[in-house]
């Protein structure tokens, strides 16, 4: 274990054994006293997962702002005028926490200082000035995080703002002008752009990286790109920046392109940094400032456990700011001290989170869990990545479209990660990988999968389930994929759609035999090939990858070596993005 543990002891059990009181006795010793800091995702799923376990604990929640258990996923929606009432923000009130499950909830309270050692912390409370120290039994630790600050001149202009809580959300529904700059693309900058967008807003979205939702890969990232600009909204990727210029009208933003834009608000979405300068100032644990927890959410220190967004699992490489494991381990630290309390075995232990993600943008959706290709190729796994564009309902019935999924897949077939993009069915279909994931499934056992299907629903082989078979086909050899970031223009194509599709664009060195000719023109492709003899294997593609395996299978058949375009051209087009222009070949 990572985490250097103190002595641990389920502080009942001890009463019950040095004691040796009668069972009323005992049950007074087990009055515990929980102080949880931080009110919202993973405080309040511990206190009320607690107060259900144990209804004799004194449970006191701290939180530094005005609100708990506000809806902070819902922000941007509020922003954008969707959801229209910022009551529905505020799930709970403290009044109502006590009257359902009589809990201590201390609003405008901040924990300035922890004390391990005397089981202790200072509060300050923002309403009387006051200060006042509160001993714990057990110290539940979720502060969450704070909108990262990059080194930009200017960003104190009273125009930025956060969106991170209530008050950032009503401030901005509030802001007036025409125009709107995002700084960051991520989920919150994606949402946040959409919401000013859908406000009338001139909207400029701002992203260091090379694409926008710099966690999927580009390949997929283009499709939302592409949606954003259908949106109005301007997109500056891999750019930074640089200085912001306050003045009485507007500020302007210079970017490291040269690139001058006026704004009348500005939104900083640049990432998140943990919100734990408290915890570390008491000597708990901390890399690179998120708070160090091993699987069942304990800290270095004694009786202190911490969940969410400011911490990081002592196995994990990059910490996950999202709401499903902040919620889940809250609850999961609850049994951890309810089942120590009462001297029984040890609660299941939190799992490493898959960071699955789902963003809307427009008429889009993205989603993805687990590993992505940077993550990968940093920790030097072996993998390959396979990409299908199936409906995600029958084809023949009206409004089908296709959900994008790559997939990447390890040496041993396990299931590594996976993406995907579209209109309809995306949530599910990266659901379900999600859950085989955390099941262990290999990728060849989502052909077997048996999901609901009926035409408006799905295909009789889901989108899942193809994006198994490509995967099977070529773990075990049968397909041999060349991905769109190996292909290179020199490279020798056997393009197999239909002329009118060729037309429209082809690589640069390609022949054009549709499929469903190929068997009658095997000379033509073995004269090609002769002619290409110095660029073997050569490829081939189609527009999404079902007539290029007929193809592959064809001329493989007769003794070519081949490889098959992973994805067909409509990958290729989203790897290449505004570069398909150029590469691809039009006639
Ligand atoms: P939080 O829920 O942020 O709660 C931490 C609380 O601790 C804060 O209220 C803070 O004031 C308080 N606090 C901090 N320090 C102290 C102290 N010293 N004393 C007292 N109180 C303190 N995730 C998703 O999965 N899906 C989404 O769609 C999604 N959308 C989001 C949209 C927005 C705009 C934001 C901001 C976040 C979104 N998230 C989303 C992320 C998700 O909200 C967080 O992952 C989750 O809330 C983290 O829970 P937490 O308990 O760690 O922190």
């Amino acid at each position: 274990m990572c985490v250097p543990l103190l002595s641990y002891t389920p502080r009942g059990i001890i009463g019950l054994v040095v004691t040796g009181a009668s069972a009323l006795e005992t049950e007074s010793e087990r009055n515990m006293r929980v102080v949880i800091v931080g009110g919202v995702a993973g405080g309040m799923s511990a206190a009320a997962r607690l107060r259900r376990r144990d209804e004799g604990a004194e449970i006191i929640v701290l939180e530094r702002g005005s609100y708990v258990s506000f809806a902070n996923c819902g922000l941007p929606y509020y922003v954008g005028g969707e959801i229209e009432d910022s009551a529905k923000l505020l799930l709970h009130t403290p009044q109502s926490l006590k009257a359902a499950l009589n809990l201590d909830v201390r609003i405008n309270s901040e924990v300035t200082e922890i004390d391990p050692d005397a089981h202790s912390v200072t509060v300050a409370n923002s309403d009387t000035g006051e200060a006042y120290t509160l001993s714990y039994d057990y110290l539940i630790l979720s502060p969450g995080a704070l909108a990262a600050r990059p080194p930009i001149d200017g960003l104190d202009s009273p125009r930025v703002h956060a969106l991170r809580t209530v008050d950032d959300a009503l401030a901005l529904r509030e802001a007036t002008g025409t125009r709107a700059i995002v700084l960051g693309a991520g989920f919150i900058g994606i949402e946040a752009a959409e919401a000013l967008a859908a406000r009338g807003f001139e909207t400029h979205l701002v992203e260091l990286a090379e694409h926008v939702l710099p966690p999927l890969e580009v390949e997929m990232a283009t499709l939302v790109t592409q949606e954003l600009r259908n949106l109005g909204i301007r997109v500056h990727a891999g750019v930074a920046a640089q200085a912001i210029a306050h003045a009485d009208n507007n500020d302007v933003v210079t970017l490291s392109d040269g690139t001058v834009l006026q704004a009348d608000v500005i939104v900083l979405s640049a990432g998140v940094r943990p919100d734990t300068a408290v915890v570390e100032a008491a000597g708990i644990q901390t890399r690179r400032g998120y708070v160090v927890i091993d699987d069942h959410g304990r800290t270095s220190a004694d009786d202190i456990y911490a969940i969410g967004d400011g911490t990081i699992g002592c196995d994990q490489d990059r910490p996950v700011a999202l709401a499903g494991p902040a919620n889940r381990g809250g609850r999961l630290i609850a049994d951890v001290i309810a089942d120590a309390e009462h001297g029984e075995a040890a609660a299941r232990p939190i799992p490493s989170p898959q960071g699955t993600a789902i963003v809307r943008i427009g008429s889009l959706t993205a989603a993805m869990t687990g590993a992505n290709r940077q993550a990968l190729d940093a920790s030097g796994a072996q993998y390959f990545t396979v990409h299908t564009h199936a409906n995600q309902h029958a084809g023949y019935f009206p409004g089908a479209q296709p959900v994008h999924i790559l997939m990447h897949v390890g040496a041993g077939g396990e299931i590594l990660g996976a993406q995907a993009v579209g209109a309809e069915g995306v949530d599910r279909r990266i659901d379900v990988i999600a859950t085989a994931m955390r099941a262990g499934l290999k990728a060849a056992d989502l052909i077997d999968l048996d999901l609901a299907y009926a035409p408006p629903y799905g295909q009789a082989k889901d989108p899942v389930n193809q994006t198994g078979m490509v995967a099977h086909n070529v773990a075990t050899g049968e397909l041999v994929l060349t991905g769109p970031n190996e292909l290179s223009e020199d490279m020798p194509v056997l393009d197999v759609r239909t002329p009118g599709e060729y037309a429209a664009g082809h690589m640069p060195n390609s022949l054009n035999i549709p499929h469903t000719q190929l068997r009658d023109r095997l000379d033509e492709v073995r004269a090609w090939a002769d002619k290409n003899a110095d660029e073997q294997p050569f490829v081939v593609m189609c527009a999404a990858g079902v007539r290029s395996w007929i193809g592959y299978r064809i001329v493989r058949a007769a003794g070519f070596d081949v490889t098959m375009l992973s994805g067909g051209i409509q990958t290729l087009r989203a790897w290449l993005g505004d570069r398909a222009a150029t590469v691809l070949v039009k006639e």
